[in-house]
């Protein structure tokens, strides 16, 4: 049986304690977020797709674990058979380490190796990834041409059914595994060493719980970490706050006896030790719409980016809006309102005012979007919307801004948040609509925006009714948002 394989390699090289965790205690793994799913079903499907561009292969992947060294003899067998000539998933196993190939192509008396990435660029771990890989080939004997990495092609546009030789690119990095067989050697011996080790090796919490990804064992070893200590606070570099901690400075007062009082981090503080939040409030009025809108409409727009473009004109990982939920508001006017909401409570005015539309089931019809929000829009003087990116850019470049007569009433909760430094422990991970819930109306996790996302690509009538409500949620939680700071 094998000690390691390509994922439990690369946790061991963010920390030896996640490696030892990983393979002792499994079960004290926190839960895959929804986001950390799609991720794996995007590079699933990127992959699949990828094997056309080396066609009718021998797929490998064994069922389960216990196949693996059936497929291990398996591969070997294939290698020495001229007839075959690509496979996908190939199983090879050399010093205790165990790779799954996505693609060995014959290339003559020697093989190609491919490993497939869903994404547009390359990183330090697909590098790492790729040495592993190549140790493991070399060290079996596998007479390799080259070793390439597959990923997509940023340029590449639709047109008709998806063309996978210009939908992908490949790069040789055949110079950079070589170069590397030495320190994966050296890191294969060690990491084997702390699997097995009698105990958990002693690895102290630090910057290397998300970096370059989110650990899956925080749930675990930051169970001691009071929730409002000072290592949850963003004003500081997060290298500084550990160097505080492990200097002895373990608590906030010890902290707060370090910084100027009128700093970010001692305001951050104070909102941990009174259990509430920190807004720079002069900044925050600053930003404050001026003068008053006399009509406000809440949005939320729900966007689907396609590592493979699904519609003709568009490229991978393009924006389409998937969905938008619109909340108008106006003030009481009699002279243009001749009092229609008599007798109506407060829900059913909301409702009265409020505009949904997807294209959950038939994402050709996406464009509709823009025409609907352009006139939708011109209703009200101010937007309020709550968006990590430039929703003015966006809006422009979808044309739903042709001019500036809307750009201007563009009020984005996000940027003005930020600008005004505020803070509240759950949003550490990150500001989201979320985590913006949890810090000032409710403790409990609603949902996750990526579900939403999900449920809305899922082709399931249910999730599709469920992604719209959680949709109109996440705009109320905008509206209060809004209210509370600036009504
Ligand atoms: S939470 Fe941090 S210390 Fe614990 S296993 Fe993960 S990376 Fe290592």
């Amino acid at each position: 049986m094998h000690i390691l394989s390509k994922s439990t390699y690369i946790k061991g090289l963010q920390c030896e304690k996640a490696l030892y965790m990983q393979k002792k205690h499994p079960y004290l793994r926190d839960k895959l977020s929804i986001e950390q799913r799609a991720k794996f079903q995007r590079g699933t499907d990127v992959g699949v797709l990828a094997h056309k561009v080396f066609p009718n292969g021998i797929d490998m992947s064994p069922n389960s674990p216990s196949q693996f060294p059936k497929k291990v003899q398996e591969t070997w067998d294939n290698l020495c058979n001229p007839e075959v000539n690509v496979m996908y998933e190939a199983v090879f196993q050399y010093n205790d380490t165990l790779i799954m190939l996505d693609m060995l192509v014959r290339d003559g008396d020697h093989w190609l190796a491919v490993e497939v990435k869903s994404s547009m660029r390359l990183s330090d771990t697909y590098y790492n990834d790729a040495a592993l890989q190549y140790y493991v080939l070399h060290g079996c004997g596998v007479p390799l041409s080259d070793f390439r990495l597959m990923y997509l092609n940023g340029d590449y546009v639709k047109e008709g059914s998806i063309d996978v030789q210009q939908l992908f690119k490949m790069e040789s990095v055949m110079e950079y595994v070589t170069e590397h067989e030495a320190f994966v050697k050296e890191n294969v011996e060690r990491l084997k060493k702390v699997v097995a080790l009698p105990h958990s090796p002693l690895v102290n919490i630090g910057t290397h719980c998300y970096n370059p990804y989110p650990c899956d064992f925080q749930g675990h070893c930051w169970k001691l970490i009071p929730r409002n200590s000072f290592l949850f606070t963003t004003a500081m570099d997060d290298e500084i706050l550990f160097q505080c901690y492990f200097n002895g400075v373990n608590s906030n007062a010890k902290m707060l006896r370090q910084i100027e009082p009128d700093s970010l981090e001692a305001h951050q503080i104070e909102a941990l030790d009174t259990n509430s939040y920190y807004v720079d409030y002069k900044t925050l009025y600053s930003l404050a719409p001026q003068p008053k809108p006399k009509s406000v409409a809440y949005l939320n727009l729900l966007f689907n980016r396609p590592a493979i473009p699904e519609l003709d004109g568009t490229k991978p990982y393009e924006e389409m809006i998937l969905a938008f939920a619109l909340q108008g508001e106006h003030k009481y006017d009699a002279s243009i309102d001749p009092m229609p909401s008599i007798g109506l409570r407060r829900d059913d005015l909301a409702a009265q005012n409020r505009f949904v539309w997807d294209c959950f089931d038939d994402h050709s019809r996406w464009k509709e979007a823009i025409d609907l929000l352009i006139e939708k829009l011109s209703h009200y003087e101010q937007i309020v919307c709550f968006a990590p990116q430039n929703l003015t850019t966006t809006l422009l470049r979808h044309k739903i801004i042709q001019n500036q007569t809307i750009g201007y009433k563009v009020f984005n909760l996000f940027e003005v948040l930020q600008q005004a430094h505020f803070y509240h422990p759950a949003i550490k991970q990150g500001l989201t609509l979320q985590s913006l819930e949890k810090s000032l109306f409710s403790d409990a996790k609603l949902f996750e925006h990526s579900r939403i996302l999900l449920e809305a690509t899922s082709n399931d009538l249910l999730s599709y009714q469920q992604a719209r409500e959680d949709l109109i949620t996440e705009n109320e939680i905008i509206t209060k948002t809004y209210q509370l700071f600036f009504k």
